[in-house]
Order: structure tokens, then C-alpha cells, then sequence
């Protein structure tokens, strides 16, 4: 929300730094995908199921009534607008709720519903008439951990009496830690041991958030071990993560005993419902004439356009500024709170044009966006052509993917290499009929 983005803000001289353009910072990109999204990714798998006992009955749910969440729960889920549990919903929120506790191992793509599903276990777990810490949850960093609480403001907000406190670096925590402890691990860590702000032995819900970020960010895992090893016996963890290699395996089976593993496998992305189009042009101004002329012939709802150079990005936001579009830019120089500034507002629609470099959009899930421009044509080393990339900024996911068009600005020489890719040229700058109310369906 805006007052989220007006929160990192207000905290960014004190919390951020600035942001180095590579390696990808994979809390960041978590973060700024998060924030972008305005909906569930879908996916045309089915959950897989792992579990060491496998006679205990597990059972799936197909609507949130069927659950036992309280009223003021249920109210939330659908001031969310959430008609139906996700996917991963389904087979986690019935272990999440159950009793008695069960520990559970998630792992699914960024925005198939993992928060919101441990948001609601949570927030079921709390008893609210006491005031001290019963619920701990760990992520990566401030920013994903204020990321959450926003979530849980919004779900709860019909629970009167159910508060937040956030477990981060410059909060000392002197008006008392609420029911729910949001935090970092490092801050956490000294919450729970050395300013003793919570009794650990009165935890009844630990999660541990984007377990596969925590693991490659220096002693964050030790971390969140060390706390993990002090919490009751009967406490129960949950523990998500995007990806899930071995090293994340191992970690997640290490920290939460006996569970019940669930996985929902990633979609390939495709490029089966996207239009692609080439014009050929010989200098960026052809270039850019290029591009006016599809803002001319299609009704264009929002695009995202690559540039390779920072220079070259804030020259087309120049010229498309004074050609009277509202324009975004997206560069490396930002610092993670002025990205998702600049994000936040491209998805409510402020700016309907979002420049971007290369580096900077890396990772960045653009599945919203109907109209993807390569203003040029992404390379890697020695100039050679990155296929990868092409497909991660204009590819989307199969069945549920809404439909797509990109265009790509190709210099001259590269017109046979792009031919062998097998896209359609536009060179005479014409485009589809079928495509010309793009962006208003
Ligand atoms: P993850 O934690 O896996 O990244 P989130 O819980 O943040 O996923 O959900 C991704 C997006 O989908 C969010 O915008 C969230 O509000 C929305 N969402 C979550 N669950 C549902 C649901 N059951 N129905 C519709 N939208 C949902």
C-alpha cells in the first residue's frame, strides 16, 4: 500500500543502503516482486505431498467456510477478495489449523499464497485476551518483515484485540512486544535472549519466512536456528520457501521436526500466448519513431520498456516525457525504498510508461504488464544475445498467463539472428488489426 511505501521512506536514511548493481540481491527482488503483484500466480500443477507418517489423514479444502477460522478471520480473508483458498491453500491451511499442531515444510513460487495462508494461522493461534508474545515469525529482512505485517494488519483487522510489534534493527521494543513478533533474526535473537523482551517458553507458532533467502544471506540460518532450538516443545514451526534446493532441504528438515512437506512445482514460462513483433531500425531515434508509432496504431494500458544503459533510459523517459507520457524509471542508482516507490506507483496506474535497465529489472516479475518494449535487445558478455532474459521479460506462464504482446527495437545487423528466433517483423511499423485494442481488455 502507499503508507507501506511512505513507511520505507520515512526509514530509508536510516535502513538503507545504497544498492550495488550486482550480485541480484534476492531479499530485494522478493520484495519488489511483492509489491508489483496485484494478484495470485496460478499454477496448473498439483501439490505434492510428503509425510513420515503416511497413514495420518490429510485432507484439502476447497473454499475458506469449510476451515475453522474464526468469524472476524473469515471477514478478512474476504475484504482480501479472496474466494477461494490457492492452491497451496488448500492441502497447508487445513495442517496449519490443525489440531493437534502440526509442523509443515511449504515451498512454492513467490505469490502462489504462502503469507496469506501462515498470515491466517497466525492470526488463529492468538489468543487475545493475553498481551504477551505467542507467535514469533522470521524474514530476511526489514523490509519483507514490514512487507508481512501489512498483511497481517489488512486480514486482521477485524481482530479488535490481536497487535503487531516489529522484531527489526532501531525498534528497541520499550513499549512491550505484542502478541505477534515480526522480525529479522539477529534482532529477534536479541529480543529473545539478551533484552529478554519475549519468554520464548510461551511461543505456541514460529515461522520461518523465505527459508531459501535466509540461507544465503551470511548467518542469517545460525540465526534463526539458535531460536528455534529454545522454543517449547509443543510450539509449532512452519517454515516456506521459494525455491528448494538441497542446501534449503537440509536446513528445513534440520529446524522443524517431523513434518509434513508440501510442494507446488513452477510453471515453465512460455512464450505460446505472446505476440512478438521486431522493427528494424538504424539509430535510436529510428528507434524511438518506431515506438511512437505503436503508441499511435494499439491503445497501449501500461508498458514496461527496457533499455540496456542507464543513458539510454533516461534519454527515452526524456523524450517520452515531452511527447506527454507519464513516465517511470527504473535504475540501479535507487535505493530498494525509492524502487518501490517507483513501483507502487506504476501499479496504481500513476505512471503508465516504466523505463527500465536491464540490471535493474533482473528478477522482476512483469506478469502484470501487457505490453513489453525491448527498446534493445538484451546481451550479455562479449555482446552476445541473452536468450534467458528475452524470455523472462516478456514470457509468461502457461495456461493462466494472461495474453501478451512485445515489441523489440532491433539494430540492423542483429535482424538475422533475431529471423532465426522466429518472431514477426513489423518493419513496416504496421501491427495486427486483432492487436489494436490491446490494453483495454
Ligand atoms: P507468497 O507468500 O507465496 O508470495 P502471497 O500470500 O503474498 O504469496 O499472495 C500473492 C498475492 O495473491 C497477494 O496479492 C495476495 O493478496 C493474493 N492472494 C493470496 N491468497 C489468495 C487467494 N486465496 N485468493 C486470491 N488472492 C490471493
Amino acid at each position: 500500500s502507499e503508507a507501506f511505501c511512505e513507511r520505507l521512506l520515512i526509514k530509508k536514511s536510516v535502513f538503507f543502503k545504497r544498492v550495488s548493481a550486482f550480485p541480484v540481491d534476492l531479499a530485494e527482488v522478493s520484495l519488489l516482486n511483492k509489491l508489483i503483484r496485484t494478484s495470485l500466480v496460478e499454477s496448473s500443477h498439483s501439490v505434492e505431498i510428503l509425510q513420515q507418517d503416511p497413514s495420518s489423514p490429510l485432507f484439502s479444502v476447497k473454499s475458506f467456510e469449510e476451515l475453522p477460522l474464526k468469524k472476524e478471520l473469515l471477514q478478512g480473508v474476504y475484504i482480501m477478495g479472496f474466494n477461494r483458498p490457492s492452491k497451496i491453500q488448500e492441502m497447508a491451511l487445513p495442517i496449519m489449523l490443525a489440531y493437534p499442531p502440526q509442523n509443515l515444510i511449504a515451498q512454492s513460487q513467490s505469490g502462489t499464497g504462502k503469507t496469506a495462508a501462515f498470515v491466517l494461522a497466525m492470526l488463529s493461534r492468538v489468543n487475545a485476551t493475553e498481551k504477551y508474545p505467542q507467535c514469533l515469525c522470521l524474514a530476511p529482512t526489514y523490509e519483507l518483515a514490514l512487507q508481512i505485517g501489512c498483511v497481517i494488519e489488512t486480514i486482521g483487522r477485524f481482530c479488535a484485540d490481536v497487535k503487531v510489534t516489529y522484531a527489526v534493527r532501531g525498534n528497541r521494543g520499550e513499549s512491550g512486544p505484542e502478541q505477534i513478533v515480526i522480525g529479522t533474526p539477529g534482532t529477534m535473537l536479541d529480543w529473545c535472549f539478551k533484552c529478554r523482551l519475549i519468554d520464548v517458553k510461551k511461543i505456541k507458532l514460529f515461522v520461518l519466512d523465505e527459508a531459501d533467502i535466509m540461507i544465503d544471506t551470511q548467518g542469517l540460518s545460525c540465526q534463526s536456528m539458535r531460536i528455534q532450538r529454545a522454543l517449547p516443545k509443543g510450539c509449532q514451526m512452519l517454515l516456506f520457501s521459494a525455491t528448494f534446493k538441497e542446501t534449503v532441504r537440509a536446513f528445513a528438515m534440520r529446524i522443524i521436526s517431523n513434518p509434513v512437506v508440501i510442494k507446488l512445482r513452477k510453471d515453465e514460462l512460455t512464450l505460446s500466448n505472446i505476440r512478438q513483433y521486431f522493427f528494424v531500425c538504424r539509430s535510436r531515434e529510428e528507434k524511438y519513431r518506431a515506438l511512437c508509432n505503436i503508441y499511435g496504431s494499439i491503445t497501449v494500458g501500461q508498458a514496461m520498456i527496457f533499455c540496456q544503459t542507464r543513458r539510454s533510459a533516461d534519454w527515452l523517459s526524456m523524450e517520452m516525457s515531452q511527447d506527454g507520457h507519464q513516465v517511470a524509471i527504473l535504475t540501479a542508482e535507487l535505493t530498494v525504498a525509492q524502487r518501490a516507490n517507483v513501483i507502487q506507483r506504476f501499479r496504481d496506474g500513476k505512471e503508465k510508461v516504466l523505463i527500465a535497465t536491464n540490471v535493474c529489472a533482473r528478477g522482476i516479475d512483469v506478469q502484470q504488464v501487457t505490453i513489453v518494449v525491448n527498446f534493445t535487445l538484451p546481451t550479455g558478455q562479449k555482446n552476445r544475445p541473452d536468450f534467458e532474459t528475452y524470455l523472462h521479460r516478456i514470457g509468461r506462464t502457461g495456461r493462466f498467463g494472461k495474453k501478451g504482446i512485445a515489441f523489440s527495437m532491433v539494430e540492423s545487423q542483429n535482424v538475422e539472428l533475431v529471423v532465426r528466433q522466429g518472431m514477426s517483423s513489423s518493419n513496416n511499423h504496421e501491427v495486427d488489426e486483432s492487436d489494436r485494442s490491446h490494453g483495454q481488455n
